[in-house]
């Protein structure tokens, strides 16, 4: 018999769980803000533009921890930026430490990164003084500090994402210069093509690479829309024009300390914070406007000024949400170490023992002590990286002082449509070349503890990253944005940059996409006798569709191909295989992926089979469908099929309104089904549209309609 104590508890439990379902179905986003100062006492040493480093003498303006903490009610989040030219990983997972022990927050919820002000101290391990690591531990507690106070004051919150373009304001600073034209390095090679940082020179050709221009601002307001806080982020290394031993913030102080005294909030709320963040910045530097000369400190606090002014105009534009959830991941990976061979630490030894000689390099000396340095360096050195999303914004994280061309890339390959990095970021792992850029050579390539990661490492970084920001974006739902009439929503549709293609049985219509105006049509003929289509795809201005004659046993199939421009049909390739019906084709990964359906009872269709095809289609590898899935086709079979911007391959049945999200798992020949999402179709032929981000083309027979949809990643799920 149950005990009275036992059912009064099962009634609470009762009132806890209803209380806890209505509290989550109006759940908002929670957010909170603080600043600690963090400027370093006289006699720390400081750093300075490149081999300009001292003590510190002065003050223009004051160094700072500056923390936002995020909470949707399930994920809590920190995000620290500090006014330090870098910081060591030991000192920030001080800090973390210090947080976690205090309010408990896990170190892989907090992301600690520097501004890379040049007018701050290195809080690197690289300087020996007994001064530095008295400002390090006093670092270390501040950070923890700022983050505990802004959790502190969480409240009630909305986020809204904008962006504005300044490329007057940046330059790649790696020039690649004529063959022969560049001076040996400080080892005393030849060979190489970089002029690095101030590097002028008539043998320039143009910039070794491209700039990220984008300003990203995350606005966050208090939930009655006054202004809580703004982390901005953009990829310029920094403005300068210091004074020896002055320390400053740069512009990443002046704009931070401009928004807050544009936003001077009222006395109910904790005092607005103002954040600029590094993005991607490790090959470039500022350009002055007008190449005007000007006083010290001038253009630092012009450019901080304008870009916060600027950034308020675009605030007012955006919407922001409280409906949103956060998620974050971390991974360290393992990269090894450039070290020096015995070769160079024979050639660091003799530059170093004869300190009067002449050297190839006025800066041969300087890496002779880096080779040692990096001598005692362990062969390997683990880095750890971070993702995060709030709503649909994503956040990129590395240790490094990473390139203009990898933040752009990562941006591009997000699933999410608002992405930014943040660069030195919980640790220091150096300049980060892609290796392209390691060929070329130059300052920021120079084995030294300012850069000392593989030259593989970048790419490495690039896809970790990548692949943590498609975990933090599940696909949970879509929203239907448009629908097209089209007679020919029968089958399938592809996609490409200007038009859809919606495909019947023996016929392909071409439509432009903005307008659903019917562009022209191609029919079956008995030169080319068609009978059942399906779904496809569009590559290099040819759209291949699966074609089979189901369902005549035994089977023929093959694919159709037709010349996008004319929509005139253009060759075939079949399919030795006879027992199975071609449902569609895709191109994912430089290869060809098709699928071969069987339809009937679970045991049958279980035999449909999805199959990987190289170029010359020789065939890769196999898979077949989770039983899960398979119960949802039945009677039928997988009828489209199309790889997402996730990486993820969705999948549709017959007539449900879902697509089925599909792993290729790394062993074995079994799909594994990551999520089933809800989607205005009904089964049949789809393509995501790989010129727009997130957007999903489908097809409702009944009606006739093409129908697009935007895949939704960040909005909270309705409990
Ligand atoms: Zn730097």
């Amino acid at each position: 018999m149950r005990s009275l104590s036992g059912y009064l508890g099962s009634i609470l439990l009762l009132i806890l769980f209803t209380n806890t379902a209505s509290f989550a179905a109006e759940r908002i986003i929670r957010a909170g803000a603080a600043k600690v100062d963090i400027t370093p006492e006289s006699g720390v040493s400081l750093d300075g533009p490149i081999s300009k480093n001292g003590p510190v003498t002065g003050v223009n303006d004051p160094l700072h921890a500056r923390v936002i903490v995020f909470d949707d009610g399930r994920t809590r989040i920190a995000i620290a930026v500090c006014d330090v030219c870098m910081i060591d990983r030991g000192v920030m997972d001080e800090a973390k430490a210090r947080v976690t022990e205090e309010i408990g927050l896990p170190a892989s919820r907090i992301l600690i990164s520097a501004t890379h002000t040049h007018a701050a101290p290195r809080a690197t391990l690289i300087g020996t003084e007994p001064a530095d690591q008295k400002y390090h531990d006093e670092l270390a507690a501040r950070i923890a500090k700022a983050v505990i106070a802004a959790a502190k004051n969480l409240a009630p919150a909305r986020v809204g994402f904008g962006s504005f373009s300044r490329p007057d304001l940046i330059r790649c600073r790696r020039n690649l210069c004529e063959p022969d034209s560049v001076v040996v390095n400080p080892f005393g090679e030849s060979g190489e093509r970089i002029k690095s940082v101030s590097g002028r020179s008539s043998a320039v050709i143009e910039p070794a690479g491209p700039i990220d221009p984008q300003f990203s601002i995350l606005s966050i307001q208090h939930a009655d829309g006054s202004p809580l806080a703004i982390l901005g982020n953009f990829s310029v290394h920094y403005c300068g024009g210091y004074k020896r031993g002055i320390v400053s913030a740069d512009y990443f102080g002046q704009f931070a300390q401009a928004l807050e005294g544009a936003s001077n909030a009222d006395s109910e709320h904790p005092p607005f914070v103002g954040i600029m963040s590094n993005g991607t910045s490790g090959n470039t530097g500022a350009i002055e406007r007008g190449g005007k000369k000007y006083a010290p400190y001038e253009w630092l606090t012009l450019a901080g000024r304008m870009l916060a002014e600027q950034s308020l105009s675009v605030i007012e534009k955006i919407e922001h949400r409280s409906d949103v959830s956060l998620q974050m991941e971390e991974a360290q990976l393992e990269l090894k170490v450039r070290r020096p061979d015995q070769a160079r630490i024979a050639w660091a030894k003799k530059v170093l023992a004869d300190p009067d000689g002449t050297y190839p390099h006025r800066w041969s000396k300087v890496y002779a002590q880096e080779a040692l340095h990096l001598s005692k360096y362990p062969l390997t050195r683990r880095i750890k990286l971070q993702a995060i999303r709030i709503g649909e914004i994503g956040i990129a994280a590395a240790p490094c002082e990473v390139f203009a061309e990898t933040g752009l890339a990562i941006k591009n390959a997000s699933p999410l449509s608002n992405t930014f990095t943040i660069e030195l970021a919980n640790g220091y792992g150096g300049y980060l070349p892609p290796a392209e850029q390691h060929a070329l050579g130059g300052y920021e390539t120079w084995p030294a503890r300012s850069s000392f990661l593989e030259v593989e490492a970048e790419a490495k970084i690039r896809t970790e990253l990548r692949r943590l920001l498609n975990v933090v974006s599940p696909l949970t739902s879509f929203r239907e944005t448009q629908t097209f009439a089209a007679p020919e929503a029968h089958q399938g549709v592809a996609v490409d940059q200007h038009h859809f293609y919606a495909v019947t049985n023996r016929s392909v219509a071409k439509y432009t996409k903005h307008t659903g105006t019917l562009v022209t049509r191609w029919d079956s003929t008995d030169k080319v006798p068609l009978r059942h289509l399906n779904g496809g795809v569009v590559v290099d201005g040819r759209l291949y569709c699966a074609h089979s004659n189901w369902p005549t046993q035994p089977t023929s199939n093959s694919i159709e191909m037709w010349d996008t421009k004319s929509l005139t049909h253009a060759g075939r390739k079949t399919f030795d295989e006879d027992r199975l019906s071609f449902t569609w084709v895709d191109r994912h990964d430089n290869a060809w992926w098709v699928v071969f359906a069987a339809y009937g009872d679970a045991e049958t269709v279980s035999g449909t089979r999805l199959v990987k095809y190289d170029d010359k289609w020789t065939e890769l590898a196999t898979w077949h469908f989770p039983r899960d899935v398979i119960d949802r086709f039945v009677p039928y079979s997988n009828s489209g099929g199309s790889f997402g911007p996730d990486g993820l391959l969705y999948v549709t049945g017959h007539d449900r309104s879902e697509v089925y999200a599909l792993r290729i798992p790394p062993k074995g020949d079994l799909l594994e089904l990551v999520r089933t999402v809800p989607v205005g179709i009904f089964g049949q032929g789809l393509a995501w549209d790989r010129t727009v981000r997130g957007v999903l083309f489908g097809i409702r027979r009944k009606d006739k309609q093409v129908v697009v949809s935007k895949a939704s990643y960040g909005l909270m799920e309705r409990e």
